[in-house]
């Protein structure tokens, strides 16, 4: 044995055997067992405990990594992470810090000043909540700027555009434009259409790159697959360091199942991609007799994704009290429930795992009569429906959730990056967001996930949120959900995997498991939960190969030797 340096690790020849030794490694396996060693071998985890037995069980031929103290978990999974459309943002228009109409066409007026007229700018994580001219933005602000460019950006919800004149006219739309089954169009006292399409009314500027009809907010910009793979690369890069090994991409059209396929293809991507279809595809998919899982462990299809409601941030999530400071927003559903309710049995009857976003209590009331019919009808044991963030189910419809097996993928960053609005728009039922603490003690184990673009894609910062339930102003909601750091860290390893159907080989370190694992630079036991989010990542594995190192970054030559 020998100790190696940067050199050996990341060299031509990786080593195939490794030795962590020296640190805390936090299994998350059911036992919640602790070790000070893991071996590594062909790629997967092949001794847990300390470096005695661990070199023991490697035999003389391996490598020792000292971690110096540090904390070894297991990989982490993000069991609802867009990754092209969050690549996509990197490059787009950044949206996510602007506070004003004023700082938004400053912004854009730069972004036009570069751009070739007649090309599509596109910008991401617009919120037009609390701006400060106290009033939505409209397409003619944007057109101030420019109409020499068709415009369109994404609110931070992912669930609403705002476009400029020419983005509509490109498409058509005139005044007379009528609300989409699923969406609507924001209008002006006169009825002329001010620019916000919400929910299945992207589809009308956005459907001409995916035609996604009435199931879910569209936006699957128009982008050569060769720009998509680079971003993915770069994504890569950025979710390795943040200590990502699995990702779940959970609205997928043709246009990210190419991106994804083509990256595999040309070795950029190291993470573990699972894609969920939306299920506009249902018909096609099942036509050529295609159902998820199917693929390997580093490109596969998962479950099927199904819309009920809108988002809270924009209003059109559905609750019994309607959303706002005035209760006057009733929200958006995507399909009548009788509609939804054939959808969820057809998908459910063939085969699919489903993963039904819903987040208000009556979405959540028809999401539930549609999955137990379909269960009554077939029973189908261990299936594991999701239910993509599950935001507000009430103490009756978790003790459904809890019956049929479904598995809340939640996102408790919002609570940290959207929380204020989220405030306006619940009042006192902000408190019960996300009731970790009532879903656990009814046998549920929430999975805890990003939804980036929507939320930071780093693991650390969802963690911390759901450990700190605090909004961007401070003010902490529902104490009584917070989960410890063990809780979280399971949540958003193993219970991500179980989501995913891949716990039998991924989400603990185990021997047998495939090796992925992250060492955060610190003692995760040790840090205070206001500090979780400073926790830096220092070395990333996966499949038993160290794709991160912090001290040499995710660089091209790990890549080009993923074979080895
Ligand atoms: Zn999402």
């Amino acid at each position: 044995m020998k100790t190696a340096g940067v050199a050996e690790l990341t060299g031509p020849r990786p080593p195939r055997r490794l030795a962590l030794i020296g640190g805390v490694v936090v299994t998350c396996d059911s036992s919640g067992t602790t070790a000070t060693a893991v071996g590594i071998a062909d790629g997967h985890v092949c001794a847990v405990g300390d470096a005695t037995a661990v070199r023991a069980a490697l035999g003389p031929d391996h490598v020792d990594v000292d971690l110096g103290g540090r904390t070894a978990v297991p990989g982490l999974i993000d069991a609802h992470n867009h990754m092209v459309a969050t690549a996509e943002s990197f490059a787009a228009l950044d949206a996510r810090g602007i506070r004003s109409i004023a700082e938004l066409t400053r912004a854009l007026d730069r972004v036009a000043e570069r751009t070739r007229p007649g090309q599509w700018i596109r910008g991401f994580g617009l919120n037009w909540a609390r701006l400060a001219e106290n009033r939505l933005p409209t397409r003619t602000d944007l057109d101030r700027i420019t109409v020499a460019h068709p415009v369109v950006l994404v609110h931070v919800s992912g669930h609403y555009v705002l476009v400029n004149s020419r983005a509509l006219g490109e498409r058509g739309i005139g005044d007379d434009v009528a609300d989409p089954p699923g969406g609507n169009v924001e209008r002006d006292a006169t009825g002329r259409p001010t620019g916000i399409l919400r929910d299945a009314a992207t589809n009308l500027v956005l459907q001409q790159s995916v035609d996604i009809g009435r199931h879910g907010p569209n936006f699957h910009m128009a982008v050569p697959v060769e720009d998509l793979v680079a971003l993915l690369a770069e994504a890569n890069r950025r979710y390795l360091a943040a200590g990502l090994t699995t990702i779940c991409d959970p609205q997928v059209t043709r246009r990210e199942l190419e991106a994804y396929r083509e990256a595999r293809q040309r070795g950029v991507v190291d993470l573990r991609v699972v894609a969920m279809p939306l299920s506009h595809q249902l018909d096609e998919l099942l036509t050529v007799g295609l159902v998820g899982p199917f693929g390997d462990d580093h490109l596969r299809i998962g479950a099927l994704k199904i819309y009920t409601d809108g988002a809270i941030t924009g209003g059109t999530a559905v609750f019994s009290e309607p959303l706002g400071r005035d209760r006057n927003q009733r929200g958006i559903l995507y399909h009548a429930p009788e509609e939804l309710a054939a959808l969820v049995r057809r998908a459910h009857e063939a085969g699919w795992q489903l993963g039904i976003h819903t987040m208000g209590d009556r979405a959540m009331g028809i999401m539930l009569d549609a999955v137990e019919a379909a269960m009554r009808a077939r029973p189908r044991p261990d299936v594991r429906h999701r239910i993509e963030h599950c935001t507000w189910p009430t103490e009756g419809q978790l003790g459904r959730i809890a019956t049929l097996g479904m598995i809340p993928v939640t996102q408790p960053g919002s609570i940290t990056e959207l929380g204020d609005i989220w405030l306006d728009q619940l009042g006192d039922r902000i408190h019960r967001a996300m009731p970790f603490r009532a879903a656990c003690e009814l046998g549920i184990r929430p999975v805890i996930s990003s939804d980036a673009f929507v939320q930071s894609y780093r693991p650390l910062d969802t963690i911390a949120a759901a450990v700190r339930r605090l909004t961007p102003s401070g003010v902490r909601v529902g104490p009584e959900h917070e989960l410890t750091v063990e809780e979280a860290l399971r949540a958003h390893t193993f219970d991500a995997a179980r989501a995913l159907a891949m716990d039998d080989r991924l989400g603990s370190i185990e021997m047998g498991k495939l090796a992925d694992l992250v060492v955060l630079d610190g003692d995760l036991g040790s840090t205070a939960p206001e500090r979780l989010r400073s926790l830096d990542v220092w070395m990333t594995i996966v499949d038993g190969r160290i794709v991160y190192r912090r001290d040499r970054g995710a660089t091209s030559d790990l890549r080009a030797h993923r074979t080895v």
